[in-house]
Order: structure tokens, then sequence, then C-alpha cells
């Protein structure tokens, strides 16, 4: 019989021996005689860390440390010669640690004698003791010789407690000392103890289950088998209760009768503790289970058995186990696209290619429709050839995740194209955009994404700045218009399908003010959301400027119309007023029995009242001119002071016919200008001045009036007419210079007058490239001030004092008139204002007959010619007359009071011009200022 042989003999007798060596947490090796492992504990592997089993039939130095392979060979090599032996070693772990040992060697024989191995007892011991002690001291003392019985060692270092009772005196036979650990009462105490008091430390819960066992054994049939094992708790003396497990041998005498009791207490709590952990973490998992609504599967593939959940039936529409717990069945309802997938995903994790199996797949339900499930697999036991054994997994219902992802995927496709064909429109919308003149500009709710470059022309900024910044925008509006603007950037009401729109004005960067439209619409996408905000601004500049002097003008239509109105009404009034003296007073004239006084009284009426209505039709005219620009500034020389002399005298005069006599009338002269003569024109210089002397008269109860001239430093001279008078307010100042504009506009007024002649003043001024302005204090006064051109002709001239007469009462008896009129009223008034003169007249109806009387009659002082005659008009007749008469003056009588038929006579050499009707004093005064050069 070999070695070998021997050896599995010898472990198979040694049988009761390895079956506690396995379960004691003693390290055991058995070798054969050449040191080669046949057998090993579990906890030999725990300690060094292999893989249980794998060090059969190895040597024995596979896992000692390469130093103390001498000394252990010959230890082997000596076991037959020295039976028990003791050696300290150092393991070498898997992961190579270093583990101190100390190895009790004994030599194994069979019945026969036969050696038959050796067993080694390993021992650890902890780096620190062996510190204390001289490595070789150790050494010679684990080499003593020494006997001592394998069986005895075992029991005296296992952690289980081995007993043996006498049934007969219910005491301990033998009582291993590894109790003390257990219960805390050592051997003796226990030996000792009586029946009842051993009960006591079991726990109460156990009591009576271990009596009635207790006393059960004794009547257990001879037949039935011996072992029993039972589990129950203890109180130890010391500390919290504990978990035994106790395996009897019931040993009886050759009548059967039991006489022993053989037993093995393990201490249990651990596992016990373990135990429970282990059912916990399964409720929990159950739980789990339970809340995710998974199912599970457990697959035994050596049997192909399969048991899947009752939740993973339900999921599928099925009553738990409705389809045989089979795999084929599970296949036969996969749908047959993914089973081809779920198979080689399968195979993969079988043929350890996969840490895990995870496959999603369709499965066809009890209804015939399909559910996504998602199947999480992983292998749990493999036999020695790694084959699979059990396989442990669960079923996850992802049909609605699926459906979302789908839904998902759908929704991305359909994103992607309508952002393709979004790109595609917002190509078409920005090449459209540049080309256009207009602002196009696009954003979302948060930025500015595109704005063409007709932004850059109109507000005259970089787009690149409005980019960047969009909100600067709010700095370049006008101040007045932020408020518009300000909606138009609010959002929060935007409308599908409603644009907004706003007007208002922007501020360049030179200043200009430039009029935008802006307009903004929302873009939709295709489910109605608004996803854009589109804008197009428009420069309107150009419109708004016709706009307004649309405006302007309608305006001024209106307020001219109005003042016309006004005018009408005035200057029915006004016209009215003489008339109805004139014709009033004329009718009063017929009476016959009349007075002398108040027949004079009545004429100065009609004459007043007459030269009233030449004065309103005199002004009509002017004003048509200037408005229509036919009136033209004939520029002559006009020695200044012999104006404001000859106002002043005038004034002088007419203050007494309106009753003003106590205002006080100054021509202020500069002597210094006494031969100095401007250019300008004289009739209307001095039309200025006299309308605004009138109104300064008119509107001047007390004080004085002061009228005259100032050079200025500007090349200009500066006229004025002060008044004390009732003064004009300031909002009123500005007004009164247009046509028909009167402080006082009502119907009852105080004043009269028609409202031109400011507007004539103006106008007049203008045109001799002057200005008019006024200084007045309500209730105090005005001073109207006007400048003209300061071009002057500096020469002494020999000027005529101005003739003044201060009576009417001409003796003119001796000189010889020609009156040329084809008028024979006219005719007879002029012979009654004459006749009292004593002057001789001749009187001629036509042009013709005049020149005949002045060809044949030498004695004529002076000629009144009218102009309007009926073949031969008063022009030609004077150009005839004057080639015959260089010196002979003609006065020219004119019916229109028109002002360029009196410069035209100037002109043409007439001596001077009377405006029909003929005023009687001033032709008077006039034909003796002629007549009187005949005398000097
Ligand atoms: P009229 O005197 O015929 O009304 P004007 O054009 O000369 O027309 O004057 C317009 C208005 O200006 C007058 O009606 C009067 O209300 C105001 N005005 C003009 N001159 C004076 C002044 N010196 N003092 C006060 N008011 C004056």
């Amino acid at each position: 019989m070999g070695i070998r042989e021997n050896t599995t003999q010898l472990i198979e007798n040694l049988e009761p021996v390895k079956s506690f060596l396995t379960h004691s947490h003693y390290n055991y090796i058995l070798i054969d005689e050449k040191g080669y492992i046949v057998e090993s504990n579990r906890f030999f592997y725990d300690l060094i860390n292999y893989p249980v089993g794998d060090l059969t039939g190895r040597s024995l130095h596979h896992v000692i440390f390469e130093p103390y392979h001498a000394t252990i060979k010959s230890i082997i090599d000596n076991i037959q010669t020295n039976n028990h032996q003791k050696a300290f070693a150092i393991f070498e772990t898997y992961n190579h640690v270093l583990i101190n040992v100390i190895l009790h060697f004994s030599g194994l024989y069979n019945k026969s004698g036969e050696f038959a191995g050796t067993m080694i007892l390993v021992d650890t011991v902890s780096n620190d003791s062996l510190i204390q002690q001289d490595q070789t001291v150790i050494h010679n003392m684990f080499y003593e010789d020494y006997e001592l019985s394998l069986f005895n060692m075992i029991l005296e270092n296992s952690r289980d407690v081995v007993y043996i009772i006498n049934y007969q005196n219910n005491k301990f036979d033998f009582l291993s000392p590894a109790i003390f650990e257990m219960t805390g009462y050592n051997k003796e105490e226990l030996v000792t103890m009586k029946k009842d008091d051993i009960l006591n430390i079991i726990h109460p819960d156990f009591r009576e289950i271990f009596r009635s066992h207790w006393k059960g054994l004794a009547n257990k049939p001879v037949n039935t088998k011996n072992y029993f094992s039972i589990e129950f708790k203890i109180r130890p003396k010391l500390g919290i209760s504990r978990w035994l497990s106790d395996n009897r041998k019931l040993i009886r005498d050759k009548h059967g009768k039991l006489i022993k009791i053989v037993g093995n207490i393990r201490d249990i709590t651990d596992f016990k503790l373990v135990e429970d952990a282990l059912n916990r973490s399964r409720d929990r998992l159950t739980k789990a289970m339970d809340a995710t609504n998974d199912g599970m599967w457990d697959w035994k593939l050596d049997s192909n058995k399969v048991y899947f959940d009752a939740r993973f039936y339900m999921m599928a529409g099925y009553l738990p186990n409705e389809f045989p717990n089979t795999v084929s069945e599970w296949m036969k309802r996969i749908h047959q696209n993914d089973i081809h997938n779920v198979q080689s995903q399968l195979d993969k994790h079988l043929h350890g290619k996969s840490d895990q199996w995870i496959s999603e797949y369709r499965f066809k339900t009890k209804h015939g429709d399909w559910i996504w499930i998602l199947n999480r697999g992983k292998i749990f036991e493999r036999d020695e050839q790694g084959n699979a054994l059990r396989m442990v997994g669960t079923h996850t219902d992802i049909s609605l995740r699926k459906k979302m992802a789908e839904e998902l995927q759908k929704r991305n496709h359909e994103l992607e194209s309508f952002h393709e064909k979004l790109f595609a429109s917002e190509e078409k919308f920005r090449q459209l955009a540049e080309n256009t003149q207009d602002v196009f500009w696009l954003a979302d709710k948060d930025n500015l994404l595109y704005i063409n470059s007709s932004f850059e022309k109109i507000w005259g900024h970089p787009c690149a700045e409005i980019m960047k910044t969009p909100y600067l925008m709010v700095n370049w509006v006008h101040p007045d218009d932020i408020q518009s603007f300000h909606q138009l950037l609010d959002l929060s009401n935007l409308e599908i399908n409603v644009p907004y729109q706003e007007k208002f004005r922007i501020i360049r960067p030179n200043g200009d003010l430039r009029w935008i439209w802006s307009r903004r619409f929302p873009i939709v996408n295709e489910n109605n959301e608004i996803y854009r905000i589109a804008g197009i601004a428009s420069d309107i500049t150009a419109q708004m400027t016709i706009e307004e002097d649309l405006i302007a003008t309608k305006e001024k239509a209106l307020e001219s119309d109005r003042l016309k109105s006004a005018f009408l009404a005035n200057i029915s009034h006004e016209i009215r007023t003489p008339m109805n003296g004139i014709i009033g007073f004329t009718g009063l004239l017929k009476d016959e029995n009349l007075s002398y006084e108040n027949r004079i009284q009545y004429i100065n009426i009609i004459t007043k009242s007459g030269d009233q209505l030449l004065h309103i039709i005199d002004d009509i005219i002017d004003i048509s001119k200037i408005e229509s620009n036919q009136l033209k500034i004939k520029h002559a020389e006009v020695n200044l002071n012999e104006l404001i002399a000859d106002l002043e005298l005038f004034y002088a005069n007419g203050k007494k016919q309106i009753a003003k006599d106590h205002i006080e009338i100054i021509g202020e002269l500069k002597p210094s200008f006494d031969n100095i003569k401007l250019l300008t024109d004289e009739s209307r210089l001095r039309q200025i001045f006299m309308n605004l002397i009138s109104n300064a008269l008119k509107f001047t109860e007390k004080g004085h009036i002061r009228f005259g001239y100032t050079l200025t430093t500007k090349n200009t001279i500066e006229f004025y007419v002060e008044d004390t008078g009732i003064g004009i307010s300031s909002e009123m100042q500005s007004a009164i210079f247009k046509r028909f504009r009167q402080v006082d506009d009502s119907t009852t007024r105080t004043f009269g007058g028609t409202g031109l002649g400011l507007a004539i003043s103006e106008g007049l001024i203008k045109l001799m490239n002057g200005k008019i302005w006024l200084k007045s204090v309500l209730g105090e006064g005005s001073t109207f001030y006007f400048s003209l051109p300061y071009s002057v002709i500096d020469h002494a001239v020999t000027h005529k004092s101005p003739v003044t007469v201060e009576t009417d009462q001409y003796d003119w008896s001796g000189f010889v008139i020609l009156i040329v009129e084809d008028d024979a009223i006219n005719q007879e008034f002029l012979a009654t204002i004459l006749a009292p003169t004593n002057v001789t007249f001749i009187q001629c109806y036509t042009a013709e007959e005049a020149i005949t009387v002045s060809e044949s009659s030498t004695i004529i002082h002076l000629v009144l010619m009218d102009i309007r005659l009926p073949k031969m008009n008063g022009y030609e007749a004077f150009n005839i007359i004057a080639k015959q008469r260089p010196s002979l003056p003609v006065i020219a009588q004119t019916a229109f009071a028109l002002t360029e038929d009196a410069s035209r006579c100037l002109e043409m050499g007439f001596a001077n011009y009377i405006a029909k009707p003929i005023n009687r004093k001033n032709l008077l005064t006039m034909i003796h200022s002629y007549l009187i050069n005949y005398k000097s």
C-alpha cells in the first residue's frame, strides 16, 4: 500500500476528529511523507488568503517563507523518528503578507503501524510577542521534546465545547475548557452544579423545550437515530444572551440503555445575527421591489428552471404562473426583432465577457400588445469549470420611458426640421433686410439676434454696439418720447398676431433729430408658442416734417380765415362809421335854413369822415400789395431832420382834431444830420412813422409822444416812437404785427382801426431790409423801434426849408393856374377851393385842350393836371407841356391813392402830386409853396 493510499485511509479513519477540526477555528494541514498537502481546513485557507482547496496537492513550501524551507523540510523528514515536533516559521500569504506562526507536527500511523503522513496544527504568533524574545531562544524552546496527545491538544484549544454527560447521575464526565468563554462559568463550577442550577443558565424562553427534550431522551426508542440537534439561548454569567447549537450523540450500553450523552456545543450567536441581518435585508429587498414594481427572476441553469415572481407575470397581464416557468416560454414572448439582440447579450455574459446582462426588448402581453422590458441579470454561481449555475435578475417595465424617449426623439426631429426651415427663412429675411432702407431686427426674449445695417444709417451708431448692449437704445431716444419707447420695449403684453407700433424721436450723435416709426410683432413656432420677436423701424422724419408743415399751414389758414372774418367785421364797421358821417351830414347840409356855423361844422365832419375812409382804402391796397409782393421801394435821398420836423408839425395840427391837444408831441432832431441825406423811400418812411405816431396818439390819454432816430454802431439807423399810453401785454406784443390783429378783438372795442397799420409797417420795413420791434409795459406806455440800413449821401444840399403856413388865407391875385380835369364836379370843387385866393384859373376838360392853352398863353404859373383823362392821359400831356415850358410847375392830381403813381409823377418831373379826393388845405399849402417862388 503506497503512502498516499495510506494517508487517505487514515483520513477516513480520522473522520470524527476531522469533522471537529473542520468546524473548529484551529488551522490544520495534513501532508504526505514528501511534504505535499493532502488536506487542510477552511481556517487555514482564511489565514493565508488562498481560495479554499487551492493548495491541495501542492508542496507545503508553497506557503512557507523561503528562509524557513530547510528547517521545515528536516522536521518532516525526521517525523518518524521524532513524532511530535514544534517549530517557528513564517507563512507568506496569497497577497505576500508575512505571518509569524508556530507549527505543531505529529506523525500519523494506521492501525498496522505504518506511517500515514503528518498532521500540522498552525498557531499564529503576534509580532509584538516575538520582538520581546530573541528568535533563536524561541526556536530552541519549540524544539524541546514533549509528549502531547493530539486529541487532547485539539480539545484544549477548540472554541467549541465538547462534553460527556453521565445520563444516570446527570453529571459531566468531561467538559472541555471552552465552556468558560461560552458561559462565564468554569469547568469546575459546572461539574459540581446541580441540574436545576444548570437549567437556570438556559434562557427562560427555552427552559421548557430544553427540559422536555432532556426527559424525552431516555424514552427514545433504540432504533431511532442517536443524533439530535437543538438550538437554544443561554444567559451567560456576564453580558448579553447567546445562541448555542448543541449536537448530541446518545451512547447506549449493550442493552440499549442510554448511559451517556456526548455532545458538541457551538456558539452560533454571530451566525444568528448574520441570519437576522440577512432576513432584514431580504425583507428590505422585497419592499424595494414592491416600490419599484420590478419583477424578479432566478434561473438555475443546470436544471434550466426559472423562477418568475408574481409581479413579472402581472406586468405582462398574466396571472402568477399562468405560463410555465421555463426559458423557452419566456423567449417565445419576446419580439422577433429583439430576440437576436437579447440572445447575443445573454451569451456574452454567460461566457464571462460582460459584468452584467442588460437587454431591452418588447415582450408580448396576454392581450397581444407589446410592453418594453428592461432585463438586468447577473450570474451568482459557476461550477469549477466556470460554467454558469445560477443567475438572478430583475424585469422592469420601461414602456412609458420608451414612449417618452420616442416622443422626445420625434420632437427633436421636428424641431431640427423646423430650425432648418427657420434658418432658410431667416436667411431670406436677412437678404431682404440687407437691401432695405428700413431697420429690421430680430430678437428673442433676452437677446437681440440680428439687426440690419440700415440701423447705422438712421441711428448713426454702429450695429455692433447695439448687438452687445441693446438697452443703450434708451439713451438715444428724445426725452419727451421715452414713455412710448418703453411701451415698445415692454414684452409682457406680447400677443400672437398682434403687431404693436409706436412713433418716437431719436437724437443722432451729431444732435440731429429723427422721427422713427417702429413696429414689432411676435413670431410663433408650429405649436403657436412665441419664439422670436421681429421688428421694423422706419425713418419718417420727412413725412413728419411735411405733416407738421401741413398742420401749421392749416392752422395758419384757419387763423387767417378767422382774422379775415374779424377784419371784415372791423372793416365794415370802419367804413360804415365815416360813411354814415358823410351821408348823414351831407343830408343835413341840404337844409337851407342851416346856420353858417352849423354848415361849417357839418362840412368839417364830412371832410374828416372822407379822410378816414381814404385812409382805410389806402391801408387795404398797401397790405394787398405787400402780400402779393407787388410793392416796390424807390430809394431817394431823404433828409431825416426835415422829415421829423414835418411830422411834428403835421401832428401838432392833427392832434387838435382828435381832441388830443393835451398830449405833447416831440420830434427829436439830430442837428449833426442836417446835411446828411439817407438813401431810402421817403414816402414809405413817412407812412411807417405816421402809422406808429397815429397809434401812439390813439392809445395815449395823457403824457407825451416822442419820436426820432439814432445812429447805431451796426451801420443801421434806429427810429423810435415812444408813448406814455396804455401799453401792450407781453403776450400780445408779437401778435399785433399780424394783419387784422388788435389787442382788443371784440366788436365792442373802445378804439377804432383796422388792425393793418403795424402789419403794413412791418412789411414795408422788411422790404427796406430793416426790422421792427417794441418794448412796452402794460399801463405805462410803449416804444416802437424800427431800424433801416444806414446808407447815406453826405453832401451839403440847397435845401428848401419846409414851407409851413399857419393859415389858409392865401392871396394869389396876379397868379394864373391851369386846371386840367375832365370831371365837371371836380372842376367845380377846385374852383370853389381856389376862388377865395383871388387866383385866376383856366379850366380845361381834355389834355389836348390844355396843351393848346399852354402853347398860347404865356402867363401860366402852375398847372393842376389830372392823370386819368379821356384820350390823352395826364402823363403824355405833361411831357408835351414840359417840353414847351420846362420850368412850369405841374402838380399831378391822381384818383388812386397809389404811391406808385405818385413816384412815377415825380420821376417824370411833375413838381408834385396830390391824391384825390383832394384835401383843400393840403392843396392850398402845396400850391402856395410853388407860387411863393415866383414872388421871391
Ligand atoms: P389798428 O391800430 O388799426 O388797430 P395796428 O396794426 O396799427 O392796427 O395796431 C394793431 C393793434 O396794436 C392795435 O389795435 C392796438 O391794440 C395795438 N397797438 C398798436 N400800437 C399801440 C400803442 N402805441 N399802444 C397800445 N397799443 C397799441
